[in-house]
């Protein structure tokens, strides 16, 4: 079933979701703490709309021997098209800004980045991106430099993130994927996940928060 965008106040998008384009190592620490080089430029890879399931729901970390991994990222909903766009061009495109888990089968996802065989298959499974409902941005001041977001597991802070330790920032990023994949309304892109991934457990509670715009308590069945 195709899945609609929500923002906060309940009103849904008004296009399906599309394409979920992430980026791999966009904050320094993370890189490290896979034992990953810092890139020179974004790794771009895309899950497909068939991931997409709606975080304010209990979401299931998927029934495998190593379960799936939780990796914490500021989301953010295109609301037109955008190709071979400018930095301020493409950051106008942005219709709102949510949180994301990109899941991940890490096991498997070692496994194909030895063999350098393509995520999808540790990335892109069903239930592979839960989404929060998402902030409009429209007529706000939205420093993208300057926004900070949590996800804590029973209480516990798991992961904290800045914007302003991303490696591509928001608008350079955007700029950048505009011109491989062009952005349609009802894409949504994910910037990238801080420190702290690990395992996600059965059964938690689940805190997700951007500043003053975003709170969401869910869990994980
Ligand atoms: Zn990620």
């Amino acid at each position: 079933m195709a899945f609609a965008p929500r923002f906060i106040d309940g009103k849904v998008f008004g296009q399906d979701l599309g394409k979920i384009v992430c980026v791999g190592r966009n904050y320094a620490r993370h890189a490290r703490e896979l034992g990953n080089e810092v890139p020179t430029s974004p790794i771009l890879f895309i899950k497909p709309a068939s991931s997409a399931v709606d975080l304010s729901k209990p979401i299931d970390p998927v029934r495998t021997a190593d379960g799936v991994h939780y990796e914490a990222e500021l989301a953010l909903l295109i609301g037109k098209r955008v190709s071979r766009a400018s930095p301020s061009a493409a950051c106008e495109a942005i219709v709102g800004m949510g949180l994301a888990l990109d899941l991940t089968h890490r096991d498997v996802q070692d496994e194909l980045k030895a063999k350098g065989h393509p995520w999808e298959r540790a990335k892109g499974f069903d239930g592979a991106c839960p989404l929060t409902p998402f902030v409009p941005v429209k007529g706000r001041f939205i420093d993208w430099s300057d926004l900070r977001f949590s996800f804590d597991i029973n209480g516990e802070l798991c992961q904290r993130g800045h914007t302003a330790q991303m490696l591509f920032p928001v608008d350079r990023l955007l700029s950048e994927i505009s011109h491989s994949f062009t952005l349609e309304p009802g894409d949504v892109v994910l910037t990238g996940t801080p420190e702290g991934v690990g395992r996600l457990p059965r059964g938690a509670r689940l805190t997700l928060a951007i500043d003053d715009w975003l709170f969401l308590d869910t869990s994980s069945v």
